[in-house]
């Protein structure tokens, strides 16, 4: 069997290693005659990986002991509405950074619960850029500032962290936890779906600091409310138990690899490949400012849109995938998350370069 090259925005590229070490114990979990998907979620096979994923978290970002780990259904974006109803405390202001797609989505959900004041908005920019850190301020009666480290179908990142004294910083982190070094305790909350950089879709992530949890109000449904999950060890019901299984084993793996460091240096080395050769000629062009490029969703225009679509054709029938933007912005897009390998890279640069020559 020959593999695709996975260029997809997510879900994502799993390492060969981790789908095979999925397959090998999918009927018969670890020589024990059952499968680990058809035993309850209070067994010790289960319990085993429940736990294991939530301690290779912490070990792998340094997660100080304040904070709760959470996996939960609903995605990302239950979290958009989920995080309003417990921490937009009655008669404060959420404030929120608008960079693109899915921190407007965070928006339109947040505004249906409570007060929200947009700090910086990039609509007008088409999206291609994000305020300085030094610029942004919040309401004086903030309850929260939400803000989105990557957006994956623009293809811009944020490359230093808002400071704002004591107000809560809450980032959607989706596509790009993992592959960055971080220092959590900036962060009142980092949360995002765990199916772009950490494993098969299913589940999302939370790393809630306790402090934050003490604003859940009682008023909410059990399963609305984070407390009640951090309170469970995130057990309150069944959890997604293939998918974090999924995680377990992808974490496993990043930490073989060297973790984080080791991620994040992967992540510039595979990004600056392929915009050396975007900005080497004027074949490829960068459409974001180039201060906030993306290292995980790397989005690319060609001369015309003809050429886009024989470039997502010619490269789909040679074995890489998913090259084509997202249907809201056009263009190409590669996303290169830490499943895909250098060597994905490599033929992906050499299938542009050549592509280049041919039509340029
Ligand atoms: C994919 C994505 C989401 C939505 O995640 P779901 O798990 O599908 O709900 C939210 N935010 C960002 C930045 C994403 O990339």
């Amino acid at each position: 069997m020959s593999r695709k090259l996975n260029f997809s925005a997510g879900p994502c590229a799993i390492p060969l290693e981790v789908l095979e070490e999925m397959q090998s114990n999918m009927s018969d979990y670890q020589g024990n005659g059952i499968s680990l998907v058809e035993v309850s979620h209070r067994h010790k096979f289960y319990d085993d990986v429940h736990n294991e994923a939530i301690s290779l978290f912490k070990e792998l970002m340094n997660i100080p002991d304040n904070y709760s780990i959470l996996f939960l259904g609903g995605g990302a974006t239950l979290a958009f509405s989920m995080i309003p109803m417990n921490f937009l405390t009655p008669g404060k202001t959420a404030d929120y950074v608008n960079s693109g797609t899915w921190a407007k989505k965070a928006i339109d959900d947040a505004k249906k619960i409570g007060k929200v004041n947009v700090v910086f908005d990039g609509k007008e920019g088409a999206y291609s850029s994000l305020p300085a850190v030094s610029e942004l301020s919040a309401s004086p009666d903030s309850a929260y500032f939400h803000f989105t480290s990557n957006e994956t179908i623009g293809g811009i990142q944020w490359k230093e962290w808002p400071e704002l004294g004591d107000i809560p910083v809450i980032c959607d982190m989706s596509s790009d936890i993992m592959s960055r070094e971080i220092d959590v305790s900036k962060f009142a909350m980092i949360y995002g779906g765990v199916q772009k950089n950490l494993g098969p879709a299913g589940a999302a992530f939370m790393i809630i600091r306790n402090d934050l949890l003490e604003r859940s109000p009682d008023t909410l449904t059990a399963y609305l409310n984070y407390k009640i999950h951090a309170d469970k060890g995130s057990m309150y019901n069944t959890p997604p138990v293939f998918t974090i299984w999924g995680v377990k084993l992808f974490l496993e793996w990043v930490k073989r690899n060297g973790g984080v460091p080791a991620m994040s240096a992967l992540a510039d080395k595979k990004s600056k490949m392929i915009y050396d050769l975007i900005d080497s000629g004027d074949f490829y062009r960068s459409p974001v400012d180039s201060a906030f490029r993306s290292t995980m969703n790397l989005v690319f225009r060609l001369p015309s849109e003809e050429l886009e679509a024989k470039f997502v054709k010619e490269a789909s029938a040679n074995g890489m995938m998913f090259l084509k933007g997202h249907r809201s912005v056009g263009g190409c897009r590669a996303s290169l998350y830490n499943g895909v390998p250098v060597s994905a890279v490599e033929t992906l640069v050499d299938f542009m370069k050549d592509f280049s020559v041919k039509n340029g």
